[in-house]
């Protein structure tokens, strides 16, 4: 999708902060982080958001927690923990219209959810 931001950024028009990437999914920085590591993992193909997933293309999902892995490795935070983040909908205050994941992490944080 040519007018989504992550899409862009998966291509390399928008700048980020590339953490680690897989064949089919790719982590960088939040651009206003929430915590000393904050870190977006994408699909490389356009879904909305995890009310698109199917059969079909729900496998992405589990590569996208092994890369979150990965970033958890290279940011310092496996061992001391974080937290996966994924908003869908505009009750949770979804921004981008992109299925993204957020690895946080590095401080403790706050034990509320909501
Ligand atoms: P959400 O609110 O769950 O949709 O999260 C979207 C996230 O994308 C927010 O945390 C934003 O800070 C982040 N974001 C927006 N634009 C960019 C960008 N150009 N590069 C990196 N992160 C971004």
């Amino acid at each position: 999708m040519s007018d989504c931001l992550f899409c862009q950024i998966v291509a390399g028009t928008i700048p980020s902060t590339r953490v680690a990437e897989s064949e089919n999914a790719l982590a960088f920085n939040d651009v206003a982080p929430h915590a000393k590591v904050h870190v977006l993992v994408v699909p490389k193909t356009h879904v909305e958001s995890a009310n698109q997933l199917d059969e079909t293309n729900a496998s992405v999902l589990g590569e996208m927690v092994l890369l979150a892995q990965q970033v958890a490795q290279v940011t310092g935070v496996r061992e001391s923990g974080y937290r996966l983040v994924m908003n869908v909908g505009a009750d949770a205050m979804m921004s981008v219209a992109h299925l993204h994941l957020h690895v946080l992490g590095g401080q403790a944080l706050s034990g509320r959810l909501g």
